[in-house]
């Protein structure tokens, strides 16, 4: 049974009560975590506010030196929490490697970005004055994560908020929160409260979090409907938000490409942690020229595709997150089938994986655009393929949507990359270059995918507020306050 992290200390729940977390890839119970209520939440806000009142004004250098410090520290127990985030979310162990990798770059990065500079100075309106610029923390903020990245979704919210000076409760997923627990005494090192863990569910103890009158900022990653449901729980307390949300992201293969490359990046766009990310490539538009061929060469590559326990050696896919979901994934495929689309391949249970929530990758044709399953983020491993008759009408289709978060294209034609890249609106748009990140520049999402950016100076800029000084060196009375001097204006005026 584990226990949360609350101003430094290991604590139950208030509320005594608990729930298990299981491995989706055995159907086991790995754990116990404390089931959190508001009274938790008071106790992790008030923390979090007593410690804000030191680490607000800890200098850039030593939060820096912190960060790094935390990054080492992550680097040192990489392999034990890649296995928590495998044996609890079911990514395999290689993308887990790679996610705390990532975690402890983004702390290295946050951490000289906030050091080198804290705002700016700006040209005076007169003589003497000095106007400057502080980019100040905003207080105690919540980070509310999903299960799918559960460190690095974390990590682009706590490194930069605490990098700006901000005091930080983590709700961790409900189906994922072993690996943040795993954290906790080593996010010690900034300070007692400094940084808050609870474990529980939304409407119990994130839902409290958002409208505790001292909590500033809330940073969300999740699904547009839990967005929503915050942005409207916020609104009566005007609190900030960041949100990022879901996707529904499209990715267009032109004639003009080596076929059996853009089939391996589409599959891994598609596949990647069985489709359950948020930049997933979920419609696919090839060229019609060479549809047939490209579909041939995707159905190979996604046959072959092994799937297996995430923990083993030589798989490439592992587990849906639950049995609801997989539930849902099958649903949906059952939908477009019964509308006249066709699977190409996959569409089932594994048959040689009877416990775990497998499914196999999934290819369907015969899709059109009013479909819910190209209307909607699926989040699982399905790759509906349409032909189009070319750029014009890839781009109208790709661009065809309420959501805005990524957008790819497969193409060595400069003109058709340009045109698709300033005609879909999408907060990441890659050129031949699937789902790649890199923490100097912001990612997020246009239209309903998202409010606000994380990661680059933008990520970081999130997580504080500019207060502009204005200042005169000199004391002396202003020309322009009272009394006035009528006569100094014209007749005519
Ligand atoms: P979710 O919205 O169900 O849950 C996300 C988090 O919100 C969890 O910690 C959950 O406990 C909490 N929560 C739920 N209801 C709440 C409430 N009323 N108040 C406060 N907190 C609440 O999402 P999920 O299933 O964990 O993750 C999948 C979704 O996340 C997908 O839609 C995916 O696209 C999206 N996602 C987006 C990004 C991005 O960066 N844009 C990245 C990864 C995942």
């Amino acid at each position: 049974m584990q226990k949360m992290w609350i101003g430094g200390r290991w604590v139950g729940s208030s509320s005594r009560k608990s729930f298990a977390i299981d491995n989706p890839a055995t159907e086991e119970i790995l754990d116990e975590v404390p089931r959190a209520n508001g009274k938790d939440a008071d106790l992790a806000v008030e923390a979090a506010a007593e410690a804000f009142r030191d680490w607000r004004g800890v200098p850039g250098i030593e939060r820096a030196a912190l960060m790094h410090d935390f990054a080492s520290r992550l680097r040192a127990k990489a392999r034990a929490v890649a296995r928590q985030l495998t044996l609890e979310g079911g990514k395999p162990l290689i993308e887990n490697l790679d996610e705390v990798e990532w975690c402890a770059a983004c702390f290295d990065y946050y951490g000289e970005l906030a050091r080198d500079q804290g705002g700016k100075v700006i040209s005076p309106v007169f003589r003497h004055q000095v106007n400057f610029v502080r980019k100040e923390p905003y207080g105690v903020v919540v980070a509310i994560v999903p299960w799918n990245y559960p460190l690095l979704l974390l990590t682009w919210k706590l490194a930069p908020a605490l990098a700006a000076g901000n005091s930080v409760v983590i709700k961790p997923s409900n189906e994922t929160p072993l690996s943040t627990l795993m954290l906790a005494e080593d996010l010690a090192i900034f300070g007692k409260g400094v940084v808050n863990i609870l474990t529980g569910f939304g409407t119990e103890v994130g839902d409290p979090l958002v409208v505790h009158p001292d909590v500033a900022l809330i940073a969300f990653t999740g699904s547009i409907a839990t967005g929503k449901a915050i942005a409207a729980a916020a609104a009566p307390h005007l609190k900030k938000l960041n949100l990022e949300l879901g996707g529904n992201d499209p990715f267009i293969v032109c004639d003009d490409v080596d076929l059996d490359v853009a089939a391996r990046g589409a599959a891994w766009a598609a596949f990647l942690n069985m489709g359950q990310v948020c930049t997933s490539g979920e419609r696919f538009y090839i060229f019609e020229s060479v549809f047939d061929e490209f579909v041939k060469k995707f159905v190979a590559v996604t046959r072959k595709l092994r799937l297996g326990n995430p923990l083993g050696p030589d798989i490439d896919c592992g587990p849906l997150i639950r049995e609801a979901h997989r539930k849902q994934i099958e649903a949906t495929i059952e939908e477009a089938t019964s509308q006249g689309a066709r699977v190409l391949c996959g569409g089932r249970r594994p048959p040689q994986l009877r416990k775990g929530f497998f499914f196999e990758p999934t290819v369907l044709v015969g899709v059109t655009q009013k479909m819910s399953i190209m209307r909607s983020e699926t989040f699982g491993p399905i790759a509906p393929l349409v032909p189009v008759k070319g750029i014009e009408e890839a781009v109208r289709l790709a661009d065809d949507s309420s959501y805005g978060l990524g957008a790819n294209i497969f193409t060595n034609n400069l003109e058709h990359a340009m045109y698709a890249m300033e005609n879909i609106h999408a907060g990441t748009f890659w050129i031949n270059d699937p789902l790649t990140d890199n923490d100097a520049g912001p990612f997020g999402g246009m239209r309903m995918s998202g409010m606000g950016r994380e990661l680059g100076i933008e990520g970081l800029d999130a997580f504080r507020e500019p207060k502009h000084v204005h200042m005169d060196y000199r004391i002396e009375a202003k020309p322009y306050w009272y009394p006035y001097r009528w006569n100094s204006i014209k007749k005519d005026d």
